[in-house]
């Protein structure tokens, strides 16, 4: 692969924006020189970008997806400058395969895998999809998931897991009680604090992140004193002391997924449609649906509030969406740039704040150590935009360039 000079560019470098003309040479996959005024020459049969007017950013990350065996929605996500995802549950075998294509590929986003989470007999999220694929297929695939019980069952998981490719642990802490669907059980099982700290002592002992989902205050603080790293959501009911206390305590983090929760309450309707506007058919339809599931007692501004106060109480923020191809009201990519919308028009971010969301605050906190900054030595995953996200965050739309290790697949 040839060089690629990219020169004039706006540096936002995964912390703030280091240059307002900076220089950054690509070479064999890796961002081999970064100069922040001088300008640097380009070396023979190297491909010169004027980046005059744009920005240079880190590719982005969605930090909470569903890819199953969906290579399209890799597809989409790096159209939009997503060049990595973080996959929240998955059969092994199918994230094998994943795995595999992402590695011959580079027009697709690489992803990063837990693989199975750390499902019990009847738990979520089986309950959940038996009810909203109710066939045979569906039954003898769930079946065969973990069903976790003890510290024996456990280990075995996490080896299994392992040895398919997981870099970290999905905890699940939902009892279904705030969704107005007819679960076969009422409330959903959940794992004892016993087992879900079996899991998370488990995972910790391997060198692995540990992260759950909880959707309310109560499940967020049994998974938090299990010991967790980390939130997959944020809750849905008020914020308050003994939330940010336990957050703090275990130094973790949130990864709000305003893009999912604004679906489950059919809110942001009118935001959705604004991120819609370049889709057509199916997929628009897609993206502008809802699933409307959560009680009427709940509002999503009770979310953006948890958000807010959980980051200015100094708690690390992972922008995710939890988008999947059949979730509607989640598109890949798009559902990003609206969710760093909702951060800063909702949650009273900084632009500069959402972004490090992410790039830089994902790539540290799951311990991506080659990727999430513009930085010597890194992947040249890359996105360059036309105008200032850094100001305007709605300028993170205007995707004009995206290379993933440092082949350019978007070139608008
Ligand atoms: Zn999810």
């Amino acid at each position: 692969m040839s060089a690629t000079l990219i020169s004039n560019a706006r540096i936002f470098d995964g912390v703030s924006v280091v240059s307002e003309c900076g220089y950054v040479l690509i070479q064999s996959g890796c961002i081999s020189q970064v100069s922040l005024r001088e300008p640097l020459s380009p070396p023979a049969d190297c491909t010169v970008v004027d980046a005059t007017g744009y920005t240079l950013l880190p590719g982005l990350i969605d930090a909470h997806v569903h890819v199953y065996q969906d290579v399209q929605l890799l597809e989409t996500a790096i159209q939009y400058g997503v060049t990595t995802v973080l996959d929240m549950h998955n059969e092994r075998e199918w994230f094998k395969a994943i795995n595999a294509i992402t590695r011959q590929r580079n027009d697709v986003s690489d992803v990063k895998s837990c693989c199975f989470g750390a499902t019990i007999k009847n738990g979520w999220p089986s309950a959940i999809i038996k009810l909203v694929s109710p066939d045979k297929d569906v039954e003898d695939r769930i079946s065969k998931w973990p069903n976790l019980t003890d510290s024996k069952s456990v280990e075995e998981y996490i080896a299994q897991n392992m040895a398919a490719g997981a870099t970290f642990t999905k905890l699940m802490q939902e009892d279904g009680h705030t969704m107005t669907l007819p679960f076969p059980e009422q409330p959903v099982p959940t794992p004892s604090l016993e087992l879900q700290k079996a899991i998370v002592d488990a995972s910790h002992d391997k060198g692995m992140l540990a992260v759950a989902h909880a959707l309310t205050n109560h499940s967020t603080l049994q998974v938090l004193r299990a010991g967790v790293d980390g939130l997959t959501h944020a809750s849905i009911d008020p914020i308050n002391e003994q939330i940010v206390e336990a957050f703090k305590k275990n130094n973790a983090f949130v990864i709000p997924t305003l893009a999912v929760h604004a679906s489950c309450s059919g809110e942001e309707q009118e935001t959705r449609d604004k991120f819609a506007t370049s889709l057509h058919g199916a997929e628009k339809e897609h993206l502008l649906g809802c699933l409307h599931i959560t009680s009427d007692k709940f509002s999503i501004k009770s979310v953006y509030e948890q958000v807010y106060t959980l980051k200015e109480a100094g708690i690390d923020v992972l922008c995710g969406t939890d988008t999947a191809t059949d979730l509607l009201g989640t598109r890949a990519g798009a559902s990003v740039h609206h969710e760093l919308w909702m951060y800063v028009n909702r949650c009273r971010f900084t632009p500069l704040e959402a972004l490090v969301s992410a790039t830089s605050k994902i790539a540290e906190r799951f311990r991506l150590q080659d990727r999430g900054r513009i930085r010597e030595g890194l992947l040249a995953d890359l996105l360059l935009v036309s105008g200032d996200p850094a100001k305007s965050i709605e300028a993170i739309r205007n995707v004009k360039m995206v290379w993933r290790n440092g082949e350019a697949v978007v070139n608008n």
